[in-house]
């Protein structure tokens, strides 16, 4: 969705790659947060040999479709808690344990942190969005702090709805929410399916470049965008850097240029690829 401010759909922002983009504008604040989750989820990962994803296990599964997200040390469990609070030992043989430290949460159970990761992005560019207090929704409109992780079919507390059904759609895979899982593998057990390990888990690892500057701190207006973007001047500007390509490692992606006047939330314009 477009507004006024963006009537004109291609200011004079010459065709650029995104290394060069994410180097003038840096990443804007949805990409920068995702991009270290799931970075850190890698590194996670590849120190400990045990690989958290959350996948689509539908009935119509796209072949070779790895995981629709990393499952890492900030992600969020259904009880509100990180990975991070909860037991981890979910590859274990005789004792598999993912339940959480400080509830009663059965198992950690993978939901959205932002709204990007199901393709509600324009949320976060409304001024009153507040990404700390926001959660994912069940189809009784009710999130899923609402509804109860002690029990296998999360009920919720607050009306008649008797198991949570997330009334999300993934963006990585376009497939509802209630037909993924959270799951963990060896390192073994990736390698046997001919899914990535090691250093190729990164996300953007095929373009380190890219990752580097995915995470780095730089952005606003800088360098040749000033002069070829003279009537923008003043506003923040910074790359949106698509889902997918975190999670699938595809870069030759459109990206989207998006700026942030002070009185409002922000938008958003596509830049050409060179
Ligand atoms: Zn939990
Ligand atoms: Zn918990
Ligand atoms: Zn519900
Ligand atoms: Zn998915």
């Amino acid at each position: 969705m477009r507004h006024a401010l963006t009537n004109v759909r291609n200011p004079a922002i010459p065709p650029m790659g995104m290394e060069e983009a994410l180097a003038q504008f840096g990443p804007s604040p949805g990409a920068q947060a995702m991009m270290t989750a799931e970075r850190e989820a890698a590194e996670e990962a590849i120190r400990t040999g045990i690989y958290g994803v959350w996948r689509y296990t539908g009935p119509q599964p796209e072949k070779g479709h790895d995981f629709c997200s990393r499952i890492g040390p900030q992600s969020r469990c259904f009880c509100g808690h990180t990975w991070s609070d909860h037991h981890q030992r979910p590859t274990d043989r005789m004792r598999p344990d993912t339940t959480c430290q400080h509830c009663s949460c059965v198992g950690f159970y993978f939901v959205p942190t932002r709204p990007e990761e199901i393709g509600e992005y324009w949320l976060p560019r409304r001024p009153e969005f507040n990404v700390a207090t926001w959660r994912a929704k069940c189809r009784c409109g009710h999130d899923h702090m609402a509804h109860d992780p002690s029990r296998h079919d999360r009920p919720c507390r607050q009306c008649r709805c008797c198991q949570w059904d997330p009334h999300y759609c993934c963006v990585v895979c376009n497939q509802m929410g209630k037909d993924h899982e959270s799951v963990w593998e060896t390192t073994a057990e990736r390698q046997a399916q001919g899914y990535p390990v090691g250093p190729e888990f990164i996300p953007l690892a095929e373009a380190p470049q890219i990752g580097a500057l995915s995470t780095s701190r730089l952005s606003g207006t800088r360098g040749a965008a000033r002069t070829t973007t003279a009537p923008l001047l003043g506003l923040k500007m910074s790359v949106d850097i698509p889902r997918t390509a975190m999670i699938r490692n595809v870069v030759t992606v459109d990206m989207t240029l998006r700026w942030d006047p002070p009185s409002r939330g922000g938008d958003e314009i596509d830049i050409p690829l060179r």
